[in-house]
């Protein structure tokens, strides 16, 4: 009897529940490099590959040092894992369930292939500390509220007396190989069509762990400082989840044994990841239209010229060029500039916000289906437990607030660099190398209440 381990966004060999229960019998894992998804990416750059790559690098020379190794594969996954199991004729092919409707229909596909070949599947939670069954109303509705679905889920960790299980790995049953050439050694992003370049954060559990431990020390301010772009005030974990170097357990853990204040308000964001986690898996609708479906009626009258602007960090409002240009430039965000950016796209240039979501898509380093969903639809109201659609950032005073001395602007927009801390904010037009605002900020703010009137017609007429 031998198993086969498919590793897709758990890149990792500790604390993870589909190869703990493989390891019960010899082990073989392997990686595809999935071309349904590598072949929509446009950028030959995409940091996130090289990011993949030097996780699979760790994991790869981990399972070397035990003599093992790791099949990493380039087709097409409903092809690629039939074939290989068949080839190492295992009994069973083990892995960690994924909430996006793409990976829904792709394990179902494997998983009809693997049954007509006699081979059978099993799969696991492990992205999630809760799935969508686990935490639900009383009366097993779905949450559409987080408050509600955050005590549940609390309650839910008391029951088991705040417990964080931790899937053991025994390392000892990988399936050895004789061949001790790696296979990632040959020129692996030529022959995906890529280009190596390495992200500001790199892959790999080690480099997780680092950063989760030097977060410690942090943890207990988390909740004043974490709305500063310019401080070091969130853990920048995200990538290392979205890819699994680190479990969500590893954070939990984290959090929990280091309590304070601030490690309250943290773990609460990763419980907002369960909870668009488990939005997207019961709601998949949301990938393409608006969770509340009467948002769809909104017509939005914003240009592309505008839209470009804002992807350029060219719209002459500081902190959203500065916001965006940080992300064309590292692949990441920090989470008050996603939720200024993203309102300022859809409520002051007036643009679909499926735009915007699109191009996060493409650059963020922790792309993740359901979480940026989630906040797109947050930001522009259409989605659950939304922000009214009253309620518009004001750039200006976000940026007064939140970047009080202009640090992350001058970083980030350096022809502001002179200006002093009030003008920082409002150069309007002052410093010729700066472009003027594309629009004017009160007006628009007026023409976003009336697009979003439609919605209040409708809601009213209900
Ligand atoms: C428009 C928009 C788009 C976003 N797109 C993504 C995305 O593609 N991928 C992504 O991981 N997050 C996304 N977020 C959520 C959030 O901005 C990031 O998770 C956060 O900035 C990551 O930084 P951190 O690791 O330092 O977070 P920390 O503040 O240290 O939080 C710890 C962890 O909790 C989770 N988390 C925190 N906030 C949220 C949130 N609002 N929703 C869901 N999970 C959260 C993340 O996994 C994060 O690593 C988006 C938010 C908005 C408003």
């Amino acid at each position: 009897m031998a198993h086969l381990c498919w590793l897709r966004r758990d890149l990792r060999l500790h604390d993870h529940a589909a190869l703990a229960h493989s390891l019960a019998e010899e082990t073989t894992l392997v990686f595809v490099f999935d071309r349904h998804i590598l072949d929509r990416l446009a950028d030959a750059d995409d940091r996130r590959i090289t990011f993949i790559y030097q996780s699979l690098v760790e994991v790869e020379t981990e399972l070397r040092k035990r003599g093992s190794s790791l099949v990493v594969l380039y087709g097409r996954p409903e092809d690629e894992i039939p074939k290989l199991a068949a080839r190492l004729r295992v009994s069973k092919v083990f892995w960690n369930r994924d909430y996006e409707p793409y990976a829904k229909d792709r394990d179902a596909k494997v998983e009809r292939k693997l049954r007509s070949q006699n081979i059978e599947a099993q799969d696991f939670k492990d992205s999630v500390f809760f799935e969508a069954a686990e935490v639900t109303k009383n009366d097993s509705g779905i949450y559409k509220v987080f408050t509600p679905y955050k005590n549940k889920w609390l309650e839910k960790l008391s029951e088991q007396d705040h417990r964080i299980p931790e899937h053991k790995c025994d390392l000892r049953n990988l399936r050895k190989f004789s061949n001790t050439e790696s296979i990632l050694e040959a020129d692996w992003y030529e022959a995906i069509g890529f280009r190596p370049n390495p992200p500001l954060l790199s892959g790999g559990t080690k480099a997780g762990r680092k950063r989760l431990k030097s977060f410690v020390d942090r943890l207990e301010d988390y909740e004043s400082a974490r709305n500063f772009p310019a401080r070091p005030g969130t853990s920048s974990l995200s990538v290392y989840l979205r890819f699994g170097n680190l479990s969500v357990r590893d954070l939990l853990r984290t959090g929990l044994q280091n309590p304070s204040p601030g490690a309250k308000v943290w773990v609460s964001e990763i419980i907002w990841r369960d909870f668009y986690q488990m939005i997207l898996d019961t709601h998949p609708y949301v990938e393409k239209g608006s969770f509340k479906p009467e948002y769809d009626k909104i017509k939005y009258p914003g240009t592309s010229a505008h839209f470009k602007a804002w992807c350029q960090g060219m719209t002459g409002f500081p902190i959203v060029d500065a916001a965006m240009r940080c992300l064309n430039q590292t692949g990441m965000m920090h989470n008050r500039l996603r939720m200024i950016t993203a309102s300022f796209l859809t409520k002051i240039l007036l643009v679909d916000w499926r735009r915007g979501e699109q191009y996060f898509a493409q650059k963020l380093l922790d792309f993740d289906l359901a979480a940026n969903n989630g906040g797109w639809q947050w930001s522009s109201s259409s989605g659950c437990d939304a922000q009214p659609y009253f309620r518009i950032f004001n750039p200006y005073s976000q940026s007064e607030k939140f970047d009080p001395s202009g640090e992350f602007i001058r970083l980030w927009v350096p022809e502001l660099q002179d200006l002093n801390n009030k003008q920082i904010h409002h150069p309007d037009g002052k410093n010729g190398k700066y472009p003027p605002p594309i629009v004017s900020y009160q007006i628009n703010r007026m023409r976003c209440l009336q697009m979003y009137s439609v919605v209040k017609k409708s809601a009213d007429a209900n």
